[in-house]
């Protein structure tokens, strides 16, 4: 087994996970099995309890492991199948350690940060290998080198470079050098700096990763290898990518990166073969056609609230030979001017999860209008409770319907909490988390589009369609269209009179890769490119 560890230097949002994942593909293309995961130095156990204005969208894995959305990169760039052993955070390794201090484990010893706490690291790092086999394990380390809570891993990795020997293990480095615009010129002492803030701690990377936004002149290379110890094929330029970040596998083997790493850790493979890959870029950056997407939510100035739905989205465009342009729509917007002002130019409405009830009488004016226009919908998890109630509310007439999340004295609860959440008391982890199978009724919409009788799909939510209101509704022209196999759980419900209403409890977007687009979001850009067509 080879492991190569990912830091990050000067700032935060380098785009490490990218790089990780990036280089992950290119191994993979060369036939190596690669797993990937993350470290993140900050003490929450998981990310599913904080808010995505801290920390952006919460990425959920077939084994119900809420994690950072970097694991969302690592599954679309590779094959890695994840699960809740491939982000470990500074929070469960001190839960760990103080579990067995109690347990009486330590044996009577003063418990430290080291031995103890770096041992716990170490520990997974060969729990992951020993439980998920492959050649290849790609650690990303969150956070920005230099931070006082990520030293306890980069101690630890420091240590693991001693019990596997040097030859098995590479540093990566992903730092920052920036243009200074009075100067005219890319500067390297940041870069310079933070390598030398590793060394200090005994780890010495053989690979920088440069990102700029502008191409590495010979001599910036120069001085990056020589202050910086490395050779000077290892200085890398990764520059934004232009219009993908699909790109980024591309521009990193035009600089060779995966060959040199390959020659570092002595594995021999062949070339990769790009081509699929290349083909798949190019259907993202030189389609025949576009379509507008709205996506109604109440975080859509953050670039990362949605990035799964974002990028299932350009699969899916990809797939359908059409650029899909985002429109952000801020649901209190709607609630101010009407859903026209906002969504009579969109070809598609979306309707993404979320939680509390700020902003969901606009979602709802939303899911009305696209209702009634005639205009395709998709509603994930939130986007699903949406549909209902706004179909209870203006086709069946219960006035006053709503979800018990966003108002707990509704007359008429099309939405309740699940049985099995009732007595939850504590906030973490406890959703209804992770994969479970979904049996697609015959005939529906959406029985054609996955084109199977059964699917599964990762959940992560409380509130639940009310099977009271099932009669009823569907009496009005609404079918709940895919359950638990049970029959006791409604996981998708549509309007068979529309050309594409669809919505799931379930979140699709955590299941679409590039050249494996999700049925649903393939579904809704197909349904959004005739809606497009008709009205031309
Ligand atoms: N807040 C809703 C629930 O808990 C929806 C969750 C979501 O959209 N992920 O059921």
């Amino acid at each position: 087994m080879k492991y190569i560890f990912v830091t990050g230097g000067v700032i935060s949002s380098l785009g490490k996970g990218l790089t990780a994942a990036a280089l992950g593909t290119l191994l993979e293309l060369r036939g190596l099995k690669v797993i990937i995961q993350k470290f993140d130095p900050y003490l929450n156990l998981d990310p599913g309890t904080m808010s995505p204005y801290q920390h952006g969208e919460v990425y959920v894995l077939d084994d119900g492991a809420e994690t950072d959305l970097d694991l969302g990169h690592y599954e679309r760039f590779t094959n890695s199948v994840l699960s809740k052993l491939n982000n470990l955070t500074s929070g469960q390794v001190y839960a760990n350690v103080l579990k067995k201090e109690r347990r009486g484990d330590y044996l009577g010893k003063t418990v430290q940060v080291i031995p103890h706490v770096t041992d716990e690291i170490k520990a997974r790092i060969n729990e992951v290998a020993e439980k998920m086999g492959g050649d290849i394990i790609i650690t990303e380390i969150g956070g920005t080198t230099g931070d006082i809570e990520g030293l306890p891993f980069l101690e630890a990795l420091r240590q693991f470079v001693y019990d596997v020997g040097q030859e098995n293990v590479l540093f990566i480095h992903v730092t920052l050098v920036p243009f200074i615009k009075a100067a005219g010129e890319l500067k390297t002492k940041p870069t310079q700096q933070s390598v030398a803030k590793l060394r200090e701690i005994g780890i010495q990377p053989k690979v920088v990763v440069c990102r700029t936004e502008y191409p590495l002149e010979d001599e910036v290379r120069d001085k990056i290898a020589m202050f910086c110890n490395v050779a000077k094929k290892a200085v890398i330029e990764e520059l934004d990518a232009d219009n993908t970040i699909y790109e980024l596998p591309l521009m990193l083997n035009r600089e060779k990166v995966d060959e040199l790493v390959c020659n570092i850790l002595g594995l021999e493979t062949p070339e990769p073969d790009l081509s699929e890959w290349e083909a798949f870029v190019h259907s993202v950056v030189e389609p025949k056609h576009q379509v507008t997407i709205a996506v109604v939510g109440k975080y859509i100035e953050l670039q990362d609230a949605y990035k799964s739905i974002y990028e299932a989205l350009t699969h899916a465009g990809a797939a359908n030979d059409c650029r899909v342009e985002v429109s952000r729509v801020d649901a209190e917007d709607i609630e101010r001017d009407g859903a026209y002002a906002h969504l009579s130019e969109a070809h598609a409405v979306l309707i993404p999860g979320g939680f509390g009830d700020r902003g969901t009488e606009g979602k709802i004016l939303a899911a009305q209008f696209a209702r009634e226009n005639k205009v395709p919908y998709l509603g994930l998890c939130l986007g699903m409770h949406i549909a209902t109630i706004e179909f209870a509310r203006y086709v069946c007439g219960l006035e006053g319907a709503n979800s018990t999340e966003l108002d707990s004295a509704t007359p008429h609860p099309v939405i309740c909490l699940l049985d099995q959440q009732k007595e939850v008391q504590e906030k973490g982890g406890t959703m209804r988390l992770g994969a479970y199978p979904c049996v697609l009724a015959p005939g529906s919409k959406i029985r054609e589009v996955y084109g199977v009788d059964e699917v599964r799909e990762r959940h992560r939510h409380r509130f639940e369609f009310n099977n009271h209101y099932r009669q009823q509704l569907e009496a009005a022209g609404f079918l709940v269209s895919g359950t638990s196999p049970d029959g006791n759980l409604a996981e998708i419900i549509e309007i068979p009179d529309h050309p594409f209403y669809v919505a799931c409890q379930f979140h699709p977007e955590f299941l679409s890769k590039p050249t494996k687009p999700h049925p649903m979001f393939s579904g809704v850009i197909a349904a959004a490119l005739a809606h497009k067509q008709e009205g031309e």
